[in-house]
């Protein structure tokens, strides 16, 4: 280890400086030559006829003449000749320029122009002395400043640590495939300072694949070596299946029934399956675990459902345990707030075998937890659950077959980041008669003429869920801004049932609230967030939205899908506060899921999505997923390479060893 320079012995920088970028998470050499540009400004040096009105350009040329006029403001004007014609550059106030720039001085100068008869104006906003012309920054980076922080003086820091690329950013690749690519150091030298467009893209790519390879190797690490191994081949009699879907109360779409054959064909075989269900909101999913399920225990096996919320998790007790007992499937449920005894007894009856299916929260990936021969494990909702819970169920057992579920599609592009290589089933039907949630935004004013339309729907027999908006990242928070609004609906209408559901009830009082709710006892149930995912009470058909604006899109759409699960139909409402709300009009335009997911990564960025900060996971600065396929493809090529033989690696293994303990990853 060789000793590394401190940041504050960096010209330029002081210990007011130093306090600053140590507030933007800069606290090395290293740091700071990881804060990438922003964008770059294109100082292509033009001449003058080449300008036009308007533009924003770069023009060289000679100082001719200086002059300041006018009183408030200071006009300054430096007269350019360039190529025997002239332009007038004009600063206000620095009165410096004169000084700094006198008659017969090189200069480059950008700014914005506008023509006055035949000599251009520049309005200025750069000017540099020209050393030599192959030393001028063609495009220039331009970083995010803060108020304290301009880029011109983050670029002027950069260009001083700049020769420490080499000592920071050693090659550690070997030597066959370095080839692919620019040189380590080489390119992060030409992502702060690009010497033309070409070089410029051969240093983001080669940063950008970095970036995603050292994410993939996390993501590889966090899910162990779990590919090895056979699972069970689960392909018992299908005759209880059979009895199974003749007793659903409707038929299964076209849809179902192709992911379900995919799923039973990848559990048939002995090797593991790993695969993603995706299908919106009401497409169905549960009825398709039903099937894995049950195929899993006619083979002799137990299988595991793991689902984000209890709420969701009770609901699918419910549903599992009466499409099971008539066929004489024991149905288990583990909980985080059983009592002792409960516990002790699921516990045992899954250790023992009795239990062939268990339905459970994340209490299901505790330590204590055993089953006697898990041969499926499935998670509902992947989105709500960190790369770790995922993991751990299907760390139950000797490599059980692994099926999660999704409402929320995610890119292929972050699917391979995040998952490896992993099937993908799509439910891409909707069960027939559905009709599409009348989507509207109404403001305040609308809040009368809303509550008379809520009326309306009770009257006819419907129910309605008032969401609660998100007032902070703070349980206590939502939910006192939750009881206020039950209150009010309460006292606007003492003749209906309304109740309040949030996280904070015990699990029982939940339970019985969203029983009722399930059985029509209930008109008007105001929630926090509990029941954004999952829920199913096909007799309700409106969902307002509290502070609509405080949800992301891909949980807006998440919300809606709690009505218009029957077949009347249902509206959804959104409440905006009076901020920002352009970003929901896309939500009453479009039910497409998938639309409305890469929307949110495009706007909210993939940490969201991947869950990249709470987890530590390395972070993409400049990789962009959405676009990046190609570099994202060819990242895990690469890491397929080094899990089969890492020795060529080791440099690069140690790069990335050193990499996730800095961003806090366990290394076993
Ligand atoms: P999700 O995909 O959102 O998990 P669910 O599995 O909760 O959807 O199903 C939503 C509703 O649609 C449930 O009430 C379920 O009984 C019903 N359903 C599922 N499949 C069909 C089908 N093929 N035809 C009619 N209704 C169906
Ligand atoms: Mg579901």
């Amino acid at each position: 280890m060789s000793i590394k320079l401190d940041l504050q012995y960096i010209k330029g920088v002081g210990p007011e400086r130093l306090k600053i970028l140590k507030g933007m998470g800069i606290t090395s050499i290293e740091d700071l030559l990881l804060y990438f540009p922003r964008r770059y400004e294109d100082r292509q040096i033009r001449t003058i006829d080449q300008i036009r009105d308007g533009q924003q350009v770069t023009i060289a040329g000679t100082v001719a003449a200086g002059r300041v006029s006018g009183g408030k403001p200071q006009v300054i004007t430096l007269s350019i000749a360039s190529d025997e014609r002239l332009c007038q550059a004009i600063w206000f106030n620095q009165t410096y320029i004169l000084r700094q720039y006198p008659v017969g001085s090189q200069v480059v100068v950008s700014g914005k122009v506008r023509w006055r008869g035949h000599v251009p104006e520049i309005l200025a906003s750069d000017i540099e002395k020209l050393g030599s012309a192959s030393a001028y920054q063609q495009i220039l980076p331009v970083y995010s400043e803060t108020a304290r922080l301009s880029s011109k003086v983050i670029r002027l820091m950069m260009q001083e640590v700049l020769r420490f690329t080499s000592e920071y950013f050693p090659e550690i690749l070997p030597s066959d495939v370095a080839q692919g690519w620019m040189e380590r150091s080489e390119a992060y030298r030409q992502i702060h300072f690009p010497q033309d467009r070409e070089r410029l893209a051969a240093a983001r790519a080669r940063v950008v694949w970095e970036e995603i390879l050292f994410l993939q190797l996390a993501c590889a690490h966090l899910r162990g070596n779990t590919d090895e191994g056979s699972s069970p081949a689960l392909n018992g009699p299908n005759q209880r299946l059979r009895e199974f879907v003749a007793r659903l109360p409707f038929k299964l779409t076209s849809a179902q029934k192709r992911v379900a054959r995919e799923i039973l064909n990848d559990m048939a075989g002995p090797k593991r399956m790993t695969r993603l269900v995706q299908g919106d909101v009401g497409s169905g999913k549960t009825a398709v675990a039903m099937i894995a399920l049950l195929k899993a225990v006619d083979s002799g096996y137990q299988g595991a459902l793991m689902a984000p919320t209890e709420i969701l998790a009770t609901q699918h007790y419910d549903t599992l345990r009466l499409a099971f007992a008539p066929l004489g499937v024991q149905v288990g449920q583990l909980s985080g707030s059983q009592t002792k005894r409960e516990r002790e007894d699921i516990l045992c009856r899954m250790e023992n075998g009795q239990a062939d299916v268990i339905i459970g929260t994340q209490a299901l990936i505790q330590e204590q937890v055993k089953f006697a021969r898990l041969g499926l494990a499935i998670t509902d909702e992947q989105h709500r659950f960190g790369v770790r819970q995922r993991t751990a169920l299907q760390n139950k057992g000797e490599y059980p077959h692994v099926l999660v579920m999704t409402a929320t599609p995610i890119p292929r592009t972050l699917a391979l980041t995040l998952y490896g290589d992993l099937q993908l089933s799509v439910i891409d039907e909707l069960p027939p008669g559905r009709q599409s949630v009348l989507t509207r935004k109404m403001s305040a004013k609308g809040r009368p003429q809303l509550e008379n339309f809520m009326a309306q729907q009770i009257e006819q027999g419907r129910q309605v869920y008032v969401v609660c908006p998100l007032v902070a990242e703070s349980e206590k928070l939502d939910l006192a801004s939750a009881s206020e609004r039950a209150e009010a609906l309460r006292a606007r209408f003492p003749q209906y049932q309304v109740a309040l559901l949030h996280g904070r009830l015990k699990k029982d009082e939940k339970d019985q609230i969203m029983r009722a709710f399930l059985r029509g006892e209930i008109d008007i149930l105001v929630a926090t967030t509990v029941i954004e995912v999952g829920v199913n009470v096909p007799n309700a058909s409106l969902m307002v939205i509290e502070g609509a604006e405080r949800f992301g899109l891909a949980q807006l759409h998440q919300l809606r899908g709690r009505v218009g699960r029957g077949a009347a139909q249902s509206y959804c409402i959104l409440l905006p506060g009076n901020t920002e709300t352009r970003r929901l009009d896309i939500l009453c335009q479009t039910q497409d899921g998938f639309k409305l997911a890469e929307e949110d990564l495009r706007l909210r960025g993939p940490g969201e999505l991947l869950g990249v900060r709470q987890h530590g996971l390395p972070e993409l600065r400049l990789a962009d997923l959405t676009r990046d396929g190609r570099l994202v493809e060819q990242a895990y090529q690469t890491m397929q390479e080094i899990q089969r033989n890492p020795e060529p690696y080791a440099a690069l293994l140690r790069e990335a060893e050193r990499k996730f303990k800095a961003a806090q990853i366990g290394v076993h």
